[in-house]
């Protein structure tokens, strides 16, 4: 029987990861994006169970305590993390789960479960471009912007730690790109322990 993989997909806030997705996702073919848990505000135009789930830090810390993120971090001074039990869900159904995760995320992930997970980082071409982006997208304040800069530098230094890199200069091209990524991130499934090993994993057997 087939099982699902994961595909993580990382890259400085601004470097167009949900318009790749929304531009890919017809023809990505059936998959579960992880919807992660933050107590970061909202922004505008955000819907709670869509975009995010909006928590206090009360909650979030209660969730931690009780084991249910597969992985969770700390970015730009708010909690962000990936609840377990949806990606057991859809991973046994064999689905292809995509998460939105930083840097901290995907080492996490790759230290739990490297066998069935494939990872790009998108960015912008330059750093100026970038900063573009972020004030274009004019919801966040010059405090915030200049902490998401500081941040996507030190992201970028760990670029190299992921199978792929897409440059999003065009988002037609990224999109594309995206889609060889995710195919290439189903044929993983393929492989006869995976079975044995996602059970063994989730504590199962
Ligand atoms: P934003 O506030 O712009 O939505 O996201 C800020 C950063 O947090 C992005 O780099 C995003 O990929 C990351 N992020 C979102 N959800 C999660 C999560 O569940 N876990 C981790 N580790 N990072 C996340």
């Amino acid at each position: 029987m087939q099982k699902g993989a994961i595909l993580v997909l990382s890259g400085p806030s601004g470097s167009g990861k949900s318009t790749v997705i929304n531009a890919a996702s017809e023809e990505i073919g059936e998959y579960y994006f992880s919807i992660s848990t933050t107590t970061r505000a909202k922004r505008e135009g955000e819907v709670d169970g869509v975009d995010y789930f909006f928590v206090d830090r009360e909650d979030f810390e209660e969730d931690i305590k009780a084991g249910n993120f597969l992985e969770y971090a700390q970015v730009h001074g708010n909690y962000y993390g990936t609840s377990l039990k949806p990606v057991k869900e859809a991973l046994k159904e064999g689905k292809l789960v995509i998460f939105d995760i930083d840097v901290q995320g995907h080492r996490l992930v790759r230290a739990k479960m490297n066998d069935i997970t494939t990872s790009v980082f998108i960015t912008p071409p330059t750093l100026k471009e970038l900063e573009k982006r972020l004030r274009a997208r004019s919801t966040d304040d010059e405090a915030v912007i200049a902490k998401r800069l500081q941040n996507a530098k030190s992201e970028i230094a760990a670029a190299g730690e992921y199978d792929f890199t897409i440059i999003n200069d065009s988002v037609e091209v990224a999109a594309k790109q995206f889609v060889t990524v995710s195919k290439a991130a189903r044929l993983k499934q393929s492989r006869e322990s995976r079975e044995k090993f996602i059970k063994e994993w989730f504590g199962e057997e």
